[in-house]
Parts: C-alpha cells; sequence; structure tokens
C-alpha cells in the first residue's frame, strides 16, 4: 500500500541535503549561472565525498548502490527535489552515475554493472553520461545514424552525439564513461539500436563543442565526435551476440521509466523553491494567504496562489506513484511519463506565475524568479518532451501500438 507519510529513512537522508541545498547550492547558483562552463569543483567533491563515506548517491542509476532498501528510488526523488529546489544547474552538476548509469542498469548484464557501475563507489569524482540525441533525431529515437560495426574483437563507433548532458564531465574532466545508442544495422530501425559503453580515455572519441543555454547553464550539454572509436565487444549493454535484436530499444525506454520520475522532481524542486519565495514575498507585502476560507472570499493573487500550491502537490503525488511503483519492482512506463508531463507542465507555469506576480522584480537578476524560469523549461524537453510522453500515456491508456499512434 503506498503512504504518504514521509518514513523516516527519507527524512534522515534529506537532513545533510537540506543543508547543502540551503547553505551551498543557493549561495553559489547565480555565479555558476554567470559563468557557465565552470566546473563547481568544491560542491562536486563535498557531494562525491559524502556519497562515498554514506555508500549511496545523489544520482539515479542506483544500481551502483546495491542498500537493500526498498526505498531506493523514493528518497532518490526525495533527495533531487531538494537538491533542486537548492539549484537545478548544480544538481546537474553533482557527479556519480546518473543517466548513464540508468541505461546501464536498465540493460547492462550483472558482471557489466558491477564492471562499469564500480567506479562509482571509489577514487575522485566521475560521471556517466548517456548520449541518444543525433542532429537530425531526438523524439525519433528509431532513427539514430551513428553505427556500431563489428571488427574482430571490437565495435567500432562512428556518428556524432549532440546535447549530451555531462558529456564533458564524464569523458574529459572524470575517469567516467559515456553511454551511446548506435545502430548495428541501419535496415532494421529500432531493432538495430544497441548500447555501448565508451570509456574516458578511449581513442576516437572527442568533446568538440559545449553548449551556451538558456538555463541549467551550470550543467555542461556537449557534442561527441566518434571516429574510428573501438571498444572492446563487451561494451554492447546486455549481450555480446550481435544478433540479439530484441532488447536494445527496450532497454532504452526501461532507462526513461527510471529517470523520468527524476526529471520531475526535480523539476518540481523548481516548482517548490519558487511558490515557498513568492509567498514569503508576498507576505512581506502584506498578503497572507489565508488557507480554509471559501474561495469567493479570497483575493485574485491567493487564488494564483492556491492553484499553484495545488497542482504542485498533484505532480508531485504522480511522481511519488510512479517511484513507489519502481521499488515494488513493478511496470511505471505510463506513470513515468504522466509525472513528468505534469512536472513540466507544472513548472512551467509556477515559474512564470513567479516572474508576473512579482512584477519587475520578478524579471530582474535581483531575484531568482527569472533564472528558475530559465532553468524550469528543460524539464518539458530532456527525456522526451512533454509531446512525446502525452503520445506515450495515450497509447498506453487507448491501447495502440506506436505505429498506430503517432
Ligand atoms: C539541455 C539539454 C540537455 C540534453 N541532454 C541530453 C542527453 O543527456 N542525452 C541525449 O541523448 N539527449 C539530450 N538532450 C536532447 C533532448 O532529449 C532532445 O532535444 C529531445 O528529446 C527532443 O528532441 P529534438 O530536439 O530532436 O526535437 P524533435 O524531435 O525534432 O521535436 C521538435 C518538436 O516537435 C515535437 N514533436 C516531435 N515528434 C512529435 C510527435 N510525434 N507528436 C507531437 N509532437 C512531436 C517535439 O515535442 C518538439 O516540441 C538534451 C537537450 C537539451 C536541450
Amino acid at each position: 500500500m503506498i503512504s504518504f507519510e514521509m518514513p523516516e529513512e527519507i527524512r534522515q537522508r534529506l537532513v545533510f541535503v537540506r543543508k547543502v541545498a540551503r547553505e551551498k547550492m543557493r549561495a553559489q547558483a547565480r555565479h555558476y549561472d554567470e559563468n557557465e562552463h565552470e566546473i563547481p569543483w568544491d560542491f562536486v567533491t563535498l557531494m562525491w565525498d559524502e556519497a562515498l563515506r554514506t555508500g549511496q548517491s545523489f544520482r539515479s542509476g542506483a544500481a551502483a548502490q546495491p542498500t537493500g532498501s526498498s526505498l531506493v528510488s523514493q528518497t532518490l526523488i526525495h533527495v533531487i527535489e531538494m537538491l533542486s529546489w537548492g539549484d537545478a544547474g548544480l544538481y546537474l552538476c553533482v557527479p556519480g552515475a546518473g543517466l548513464g548509469g540508468a541505461a546501464i542498469a536498465a540493460t547492462g548484464t550483472a558482471e557489466q554493472q558491477e564492471r562499469f557501475l564500480a567506479r562509482f563507489r571509489e577514487g575522485k569524482p566521475k560521471w556517466a553520461s548517456m548520449a541518444m540525441t543525433e542532429a537530425h533525431c531526438g523524439s525519433d529515437t528509431a532513427a539514430i545514424r551513428t553505427t556500431a560495426v563489428r571488427d574482430g574483437e571490437h565495435w567500432v563507433l562512428s556518428g556524432e552525439k549532440i546535447f549530451v548532458t555531462s558529456g564533458h564531465k564524464s569523458l574529459v574532466d572524470s575517469n567516467g564513461l559515456m553511454v551511446v545508442w548506435a545502430t548495428v544495422d541501419p535496415s532494421a530501425g529500432r531493432a538495430g539500436i544497441k548500447s555501448f559503453v565508451v570509456e574516458a580515455g578511449t581513442p576516437g572519441v572527442t568533446v568538440t563543442k559545449l553548449e551556451q543555454k538558456l538555463g541549467i547553464r551550470a550543467s555542461d550539454t556537449a557534442v561527441a565526435v566518434f571516429e574510428d572509436c573501438r571498444i572492446p565487444l563487451g561494451n554492447l549493454l546486455g549481450s555480446a551476440e550481435v544478433v540479439d535484436h530484441t532488447k536494445g530499444f527496450k532497454g532504452a525506454m526501461a532507462t526513461f521509466d527510471a529517470t523520468r520520475p527524476a526529471v520531475a522532481a526535480s523539476a518540481l524542486g523548481i516548482a517548490r523553491a519558487t511558490v515557498e519565495l513568492l509567498k514569503e514575498l508576498l507576505a512581506e507585502q502584506g498578503v497572507v494567504i489565508r488557507y480554509g476560507i471559501p474561495r469567493n472570499l479570497l483575493s485574485a493573487v491567493e487564488r494564483e496562489v492556491l492553484d499553484l500550491e495545488a497542482q504542485l502537490r498533484a505532480a508531485w503525488l504522480l511522481t511519488l506513484k510512479a517511484t513507489w511503483l519502481m521499488d515494488q519492482r513493478r511496470p511505471n512506463t505510463t506513470e513515468s511519463s504522466m509525472c513528468k508531463v505534469k512536472a513540466g507542465d507544472v513548472v512551467t507555469k509556477v515559474t512564470q506565475k513567479g516572474v508576473e506576480l512579482m512584477g519587475p522584480l520578478g524579471y530582474s537578476r535581483r531575484l531568482p524568479f527569472e533564472k528558475w524560469m530559465r532553468d524550469a523549461k528543460i524539464n518539458d524537453l530532456f527525456e522526451g518532451t512533454g509531446q512525446i510522453n502525452r503520445l506515450i500515456v495515450a497509447r498506453r491508456i487507448l491501447g495502440y501500438s506506436s505505429r498506430e499512434l503517432k
């Protein structure tokens, strides 16, 4: 039975995270927003050391930390929400297995999970990224053109990946890795798509560009080019067999089942930060939200704030459900897409209202509202746009295949 009480295990975990969010992240957020591509090493080291000390990651890719708890995913979304309340850009700089690790957890064998994820439990800070998007394909992942050709004991990767979160950190700034989605058979469509691990230091991969962005500017977003990039056969995730065409694409989708609630949680951290500061500043101006009285007696601003809070709560409950299902090891594709759609909508609306209700100050850099509005939008774009996640929900509810409803 799903419970809405926060378990003590999660409460404990949030003590450190809340302190970091308040004291470190908020304090540094503006600096790293204005100095894009500068790495917040003090924050990175703090989070890495704490993860090693406690044996618990602050990022998804939970298979790297076999804790035995049945609350792993639920704990993680509380942590991510709190860190993103601190600053969403800095949260994306937290070292760990992250999206790449989630892909390894979803598609790798037990041996591969140990081989590739053990590094995230020792040594210096490291990142794992995941590269799927190409210049001509983002939503339509079946159209991937990066190729993987078998040559003796190696796979040879060729192609270009764009918009890879932590691409630079995973391959250049640390001894991490990138999970690369490529096709072993371009004529086979999604059946030919597989995931491969490219480790830092592998010849043939170059990070050629860092994007300059609207929001989450502390997070690096990179272009990676693969030219005659040779990796061992065993770096094909899931199976060394070339002919196993059934698991690759499903693996990509399973990765998103695990990570979309994390994106939703990050969105909702920004949304909560906005609502809280909005209420605080409105109260200073004499507008205190009155709960529990009839709606027609409320002022227009009070009604607006109550609506934002209701939307925020609804999105959070959907996110909790998606992760509770994960912790129960039950399918969560529908709920995972649902919560991401809802959270993406909510954070976009809430942060716009933050700017709006604060008037010109909301638009200025004196307050964080304009930054939160810029940071918010990405949650409606990466790991499946709002439109794509709506399609997934619709297909699953109506019983259509991706061919029947596109
Ligand atoms: C900051 C940032 C970080 C990112 N990080 C990563 C990463 O780490 N790894 C990675 O692989 N990718 C990453 N991406 C890429 C991101 O996942 C894609 O941009 C996203 O999936 C959309 O793909 P696209 O850009 O090709 O848009 P398109 O697929 O070209 O879509 C353009 C628009 O059309 C809409 N659309 C497309 N198809 C349909 C349809 N069938 N029905 C209705 N509407 C549709 C889309 O919703 C969108 O609004 C990142 C992007 C950004 C901006």
